[in-house]
């Protein structure tokens, strides 16, 4: 199983698959394996129609099962230094090296090996592939898959979404959602601040306010959480405006975060944002520039994965690979989205996130015969179900 299971990793590794690129090969090679051992695969184009993400079930169509999930698309090697080609899979001392091959097509090409034998087994229980576009730039095609899964009425039960996580389960991860909010005032002279509408002052003066939340956050935090540190955070990255000192900015622009613990603070402080424009900003900038405006583009709004007492995809991995707990992971995946349907998701994945993204980016065998291992366990579970 090994040795197939690295076969079809080069395989994957040869498609270029970096985010801004199409993934329309790799897809319709992964549906391709699928359909060879009999599963029913669906391929949604994006609006581009140069992405998709794909959704293949083996077994009965009905409710339940599980569903084995991974993106597509890696992180550019523009600006790496490769030893060796990057989309040329390369096995030494006992890794393979590629983009790709931990973040995280080393998991799909264990799902797709070990896709036959599921085939057999998945008489009471679906096994679903969802392999997903986009994820590196804020989980976009998982987004809509989850919205295409919704329509078609497919409820899967469990999820595990192959990350790299040394093949630790990880049952939570906060949310990322950023933002950027921009100021549209009226220039003018610095001598003559009534006649100009300041915009680097009222993107300061919504920074200022922005971190009144962010304290206030500090003191919301579930009694429960578990993350580091425990409550929502806020992070203002970049302030942009203006030009010199004697002119009136017309324009700003605020790059900002934030990374929820919990649903309801992005709504607490979306809400306390979108109040302060309209009430106090927007209408002292339009006293004197009717056309002012304040706007924030979402950049990318990645649910997080909320960590629940209860979770039957937790307690199926535990029970599959021996470990006696799970644990919480810093970064984001696509996990929040699919749990957002209702399902129990746990992340877990062969390869170290300490290899992902990097130049000579590597997958340990090791880690991929763990993989094997746990799919094997749980294709024998699934007969039995
Ligand atoms: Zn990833």
């Amino acid at each position: 199983m090994l040795e197939t299971t690295k076969q079809i990793l080069s395989d994957l590794i040869a498609f270029p698959t970096v985010s801004v690129d199409s993934n329309l090969d790799m897809i319709a090679y992964l549906a391709a394996r699928l359909e060879d051992c009999g599963a029913k695969a669906q391929i949604f184009q994006d609006e581009t129609g140069k992405k998709a993400n794909l959704f293949a079930t083996l077994g009965p169509e009905i409710d339940g099962g599980i569903v084995l999930s991974g993106h597509t698309d890696v992180v550019p090697v523009a600006d790496q230094d490769w030893t060796t080609d990057p989309f040329v899979m390369e096995e030494r001392d006992g890794r393979l090296y590629g983009r790709g091959t931990c973040d995280m097509k080393g998991f799909i090409a264990a799902a797709i090996a070990m896709a036959p034998n599921f085939a057999q087994r998945v008489t009471n229980m679906p096994v679903h592939f969802a392999f997903t576009y986009d994820e590196e730039t804020g989980c976009i095609g998982a987004g809509h898959l989850v919205e295409a899964l919704k329509e078609s009425n497919i409820k899967p039960r469990l999820a595990i979404i192959g990350e790299p996580t040394s093949m630790r389960i990880i049952e939570g991860h906060k949310g990322c959602f950023e933002y950027s909010t921009r100021f549209q005032g009226l220039e003018g002279h610095g001598s003559a601040p009534d006649l100009g509408v300041n915009a680097v002052e009222y993107a300061a003066r919504y920074v200022s306010f922005l971190l009144g939340l962010k304290a206030k956050l500090t003191t919301m935090a579930p009694a429960s959480s578990r993350f580091e540190p425990p409550w929502t955070t806020v992070n203002v990255g970049a302030i942009r405006g203006g030009s010199v000192h004697n002119v009136i900015a017309p324009k700003a622009q605020v790059d900002w975060e934030m990374r929820p613990v919990q649903a309801s603070d992005t709504s607490f402080v979306k809400e306390a944002l979108k109040a302060y424009c309209e009430n106090e900003l927007l209408p002292a900038m339009r006293k004197v520039y009717p056309d002012a405006q304040i706007s924030t583009e979402v950049v990318g709004e990645v649910a997080g994965l909320i960590p629940k007492d209860s979770n039957e995809a937790r307690k199926l991995l535990m029970e599959l690979t021996g470990a006696n707990g799970a644990n919480l992971v810093p970064f984001g995946t696509e996990a929040g989205l699919f749990q957002s349907m209702g399902m129990d998701v746990v992340v877990c994945g062969p390869g170290s996130i300490e290899q992902a993204h990097k130049t000579d980016e590597f997958l340990s065998l090791d880690q991929l015969a763990h993989c094997l291992e746990l799919l094997e366990n749980l294709n024998r579970r699934i007969s039995e179900k």
